[in-house]
């Protein structure tokens, strides 16, 4: 009877399980069940790329599989090539840049009924800290890449142009640069800053 694969033998992107463990602590600051699954399905997006030379990623949602994506993939959400479109599902495609063609990876809700740890992380059945991590983890590493769907994508490339602000302008209240599309002036100071304050300080290392 042949054994159930070891994380020792899954390689993902060309490195072993361990590695992107190591990668994932580094990186995300805890080993997250999401960025360990999310490195599957980025090996697997890549193992079924169509022909191209330059891709792009997108993340359909928020958590954890970003950062999947910026650790095996060029594609970051700083230089552009990583757009996180938050349709709230656990999926992502990667798409040859200029024409659009792509493939995506999700996970097939129905696959997950053998295995009731999983099924209980995607649909948040229990609170976090009562996962059982370690038969969660053991889950994650026996399924492999057998929850995932795989399936071909046309992206519209127009619907995702990143919007480019064509001039900028010195915002008169708080004296930063902003696009000047946006106002008379900056967004930040039209309320939408996060800020309870924000003070000049005499001294950065104060
Ligand atoms: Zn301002």
């Amino acid at each position: 009877m042949p054994m159930k694969s070891l994380p020792s033998e899954i390689t993902i992107c060309g490195h072993t399980f361990d590695k992107y463990i190591e990668m994932i602590k580094t990186f995300h600051g805890h080993v997250a069940p999401g960025v360990v699954i999310g490195g599957f399905m980025v090996d697997l997006a890549c193992r079924n790329l169509p022909q191209g030379e330059y891709f792009d990623a997108i993340c359909e949602t928020r958590s954890c599989l970003p950062d999947a994506i910026q650790l095996l993939t060029p594609c970051t959400v700083g230089n552009g090539w990583l757009r996180i479109i938050d349709l709230g599902r656990f999926a992502l495609s990667l798409f040859e840049k200029y024409t659009g063609k792509g493939v995506r990876v999700y996970v097939d809700s129905q696959n997950l009924d053998d295995w009731p740890e999983l099924r209980t992380f995607f649909f948040k059945l229990k609170p976090k800290k009562e996962h059982d991590s370690e038969a969660l983890m053991g889950e994650i590493n026996q399924a492999h890449t057998s929850i995932f769907g795989v399936q071909k994508v046309m992206v519209n490339i127009n619907s995702i142009q990143s919007k480019h602000h064509d001039a900028f302008a010195v915002c008169p209240l708080c004296g930063e640069g902003y696009p000047e599309n946006d106002g008379e002036i900056c967004l930040g100071c039209q309320g939408k800053a996060p800020y309870l304050y924000c003070e000049a300080q005499s001294s950065q290392e104060d």
